[in-house]
């Protein structure tokens, strides 16, 4: 997923019930007895046909391929930067299996355009002065490299901005690494545990969220992160076209090693790119940092190489089907997804190989299980949800709507639901209702036979920074699951310790069989799932 500031539980503030209260106050108990009529005769046809249900849970606890799946991902693919060749490998190998399996349609669909590919080819960062020790440091996606092995002091740049920098540092950072000053201390005792699961009382929190706090464009933390990522990428500009090697930063969240690396220079076709950046551990940053202030100096070798291309700069989602066989239903689709792509500092397994594999695993067990829906179940696997939910929302604009028209098309009246996985390897607590009350008797319904999982909780809060939102945008009924956070925010989450070992295969087991159910009755039954009132056209904008 993308990064957790742009996700977060929001107070719904767009609820079906809501926005009519609002406006039709007079209404207000005609709509109220509507409401339970409808509510009524919704939980009177739910029944999800139990029976499948045991099955599924029974094939996935005794027959799971999903770690199996996940190694591929991981393991054998390697980093899945968006259009890398390690993206290209995993979806590859994503694309045979689906077809192995016996799947229909199956595809590397391309959404649209995207830009550079980029692939780290070798790395090398040690210090040599005043002794000798390997760094733990990862160049930053779409960097340069070093062109060949480079040798230089380290300079504390501690410009406040570009009229300081030209003032103080203009011309003297030729031949130097770069390093800004970082206010981390970490000389403190860290007692919370690294990994935890919900308790009972936050799960009562996130189904009842408390009052919004106030809008992110608002927030004077955000303002002034974003005012200093501009002077970073001013700085950048100016240091390299002064001949510095490389610039390093450690994030804040580092610690014990663990460093967390995303990108550092445009990929867009036509962009200069960016020198070398690299992203450090905090100890090794801050004992540099440390040498530096106290007047020893401090020498750094790099051999840094990376790799653009530009061969195809389109990004591609895998798709595959399990077709319906409902004369009348069957043109009808059920989608799950997860996005496949990754950061570079390891293999991605929780972000989001975790979700890819449940997903896959979802269809293979549906087919293997010789299953006939009535509806169609398509899976798709996102590519460029880290530069901000590109693949997802190019499928959406494809196939259903652009939500700045919202014009719609055909598929628009056919989506049934779209459920997705993106929240890290821990198994499902609920579900996010994006403010659609209208579906929550229904999946109170489906949860019931999973309360013994750990999965019972229903929030009609929204949640963020993932692919759902594409579908949510223009209007399409997308959900994505409550997930334990585990050790996503302190070790995984974008970091070069998110590896196959941090996936717990009886959470990925679990989430499998829950999701498989939803799937499976949201094929079977009468209706398409309730969806909100459809969205105003918007201007483009970011995603998030
Ligand atoms: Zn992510």
């Amino acid at each position: 997923m993308l990064l957790r500031r742009f996700r977060g539980v929001q107070n719904p503030t767009n609820s079906y019930i809501g926005a009519f209260k609002i406006r039709k106050m007079r209404k207000i108990s005609f709509l109220l007895a509507a409401l339970c009529l409808l509510t009524a005769a919704t939980m009177a046809q739910e029944t999800p046909d139990l029976d499948m249900f045991k099955k599924i849970r029974n094939e996935e606890m005794t027959n799971s391929k999903v770690m199996e799946i996940a190694y591929y991902l991981t393991d054998v693919s390697g980093p899945r930067l968006t259009i890398s060749p390690g993206y290209t490998r995993a979806s590859n190998w994503a694309k045979s299996k689906l077809t192995e399996w016996g799947l229909s349609n199956v595809a590397l669909e391309p959404w649209g355009e995207f830009g550079k590919g980029w692939e780290l080819k070798k790395s090398y960062i040690a210090m040599t002065a005043p002794y000798y020790q390997p760094m733990i440091a990862y160049p930053k996606a779409w960097t340069l490299g070093t062109d060949g092995l480079k040798s230089g002091e380290v300079m504390l740049v501690d410009a406040k901005d570009s009229a300081d920098y030209m003032a103080r540092f203009k011309g003297k950072v030729a031949g130097k690494i770069i390093i800004t000053p970082l206010a981390q201390d970490l000389n403190k005792l860290d007692s919370t545990a690294d990994g935890s699961r919900y308790s009972d009382e936050e799960l009562k929190k996130i189904a009842n969220p408390a009052p919004d706090t106030g809008r992110r464009g608002n927030n004077p933390e955000f303002a002034a992160r974003m005012q200093a990522l501009r002077f970073r990428n001013k700085l950048k500009e100016l240091a390299q076209a002064d001949g510095a090697i490389a610039i390093i930063s450690a994030s804040t969240r580092g610690k014990h090693g663990t460093l967390f690396v995303q990108g550092g220079g445009p990929y867009r076709v036509n962009t200069a790119p960016s020198m070398p950046d690299i992203s450090m551990g905090g100890e090794d940053y801050l004992r540099i940092q440390r040498l530096v202030k106290g007047g020893v100096p401090v020498k750094l070798d790099m051999d840094i190489q990376t790799q653009f291309t530009q061969d195809d700069t389109k990004g591609y989602n895998v798709v595959g089907e399990i077709p319906g066989t409902d004369k009348k239903l069957k043109d009808e689709i059920v989608m799950v997804g997860a996005h496949l792509d990754s950061w570079h500092g390891a293999t991605g397994a929780t972000d989001n190989a975790a979700g890819s594999a449940v997903m896959l695993e979802v269809v293979r067990l549906l087919k293997t299980m010789g299953v006939k829906p009535k509806r169609t179940i398509r899976i798709a696997l996102w590519n460029g949800e880290e530069q901000g939910l590109f693949g997802s929302s190019g499928y959406v604009k494809n196939h259903f709507a652009d939500p700045a028209t919202m014009e719609l098309k055909p598929e628009h009246a056919k989506l049934a639901a779209y459920f997705n996985l993106d929240n890290g390897s821990g198994k499902i607590r609920g579900i996010y209702l994006e403010n659609n009350e209208a579906v929550r008797p229904i999946f109170e319904k489906w949860l019931e036979p999973f309360h013994d999982m750990g999965a019972a909780t229903i929030t009609k809060s929204h949640t963020g920074g993932t692919d759902h939102e594409s579908f949510d945008a223009v209007g399409l009924p997308g959900f994505q699951f409550i997930q334990d956070e585990l050790e996503y925010d302190t070790r995984t989450h974008h970091s070069n310790m998110d590896t196959y070992d941090r996936l717990l295969p009886e959470d990925l087991k679990q989430a499998a069989t829950i999701i498989a159910a939803f799937v499976y009755q949201a094929a079977q039954r009468d209706d398409k799932l309730p969806r909100k009132e459809l969205p105003k056209p918007r201007p483009a904008r970011a995603p998030f």
